[in-house]
């Protein structure tokens, strides 16, 4: 029922960066938050590409319960530290319902993840919290669903819904999940919610990076969000879907290259 494409403000007063469709968001920051100086180190190489927006997780939902978990609480204080000292306003994923109001007391965004897209109790604790909430696709749900999970917040009052396209399962082994770029235009025909992707967490490569932002900017999206680490070969989480400063800059330079489709 809204007319017009909605425009979501994320982080303090009078330092709140928009997601929608009159601008383009960078985000960027490390897959996991590991230790104080290598999320500080990874923030200032986002913020030195120009991401607006600062990702890290504290806590962790992976696959294997053996692999690292994130730092929690601990990693939460780190990644708002970091945020002040860079200016930059942050995201974090929530995985369980009962973290939901210390994350919303630290983070300026709550992410949901491809894993949690439809668990209901958490998205309605997010939809109760009082932040923007960044809402991954499901790695197996179609666009519907994806826009019911949605629905799940907005019922609690809470319309400030960024909506991630991430990836999704297909036959094909070549990438880790297959980037639906097709998805962007087809929530923007139905929804007035913005829509960003994750070409990190999709192809789960680095140098796919480039190429799906640019698929993705094409393709109408409101936003990209990608890893980034200043030591990928060393990273707790994800390591080869990781940027280097460097490569960060000449994603942002390529990206610039395009003109947003407004
Ligand atoms: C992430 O962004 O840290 C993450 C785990 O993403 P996804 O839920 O898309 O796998």
């Amino acid at each position: 029922h809204h007319p017009d494409r909605s425009t979501v403000w994320v982080g303090p007063p009078g330092r709140q960066v928009p997601i929608g469709p009159d601008t383009f968001t960078f985000m960027a920051g490390p897959c996991a938050v590991e230790t104080a100086a290598q999320t500080l180190e990874a923030a200032q190489m986002a913020a030195s590409a120009g991401a607006t927006i600062l990702r890290g997780g504290a806590f962790k939902p992976r696959t294997s319960p053996y692999a690292f978990q994130g730092l929690g609480l601990r990693g939460l204080e780190i990644l708002v530290d970091v945020g002040r000292a860079t200016g930059l306003p942050v995201v974090t994923e929530v995985v369980d319902a009962r973290d939901v109001a210390v994350v919303a007391e630290h983070a300026d965004m709550l992410q949901v993840g491809t894993r949690n897209m439809a668990n209901f109790g958490l998205l309605q604790a997010v939809g109760d919290a009082g932040r923007p909430v960044l809402l991954k696709r499901g790695m197996t749900a179609t666009v519907e669903e994806w826009l019911m999970a949605a629905e799940y917040v907005a019922q609690r009052g809470n319309l400030d819904i960024v909506l991630c396209e991430r990836g999704i399962r297909t036959f094909e082994p070549a990438t880790r999940n297959t980037l639906d770029v097709s998805a962007v235009p087809v929530v923007q025909a139905t929804s007035h919610l913005p829509v960003i992707t994750d070409p990190s967490h999709a192809a789960g490569r680095k140098d796919l990076v480039v190429p799906l932002s640019r698929a993705s900017i094409a393709a109408g999206a409101d936003g990209i969000i990608v890893d980034v680490h200043p030591d990928p070969e060393s990273a707790l989480c994800d390591g080869p879907q990781a940027l280097l400063g460097t490569e960060l800059r000449e994603l942002a330079a390529a990206v610039r290259r395009l003109p947003p489709v407004l």
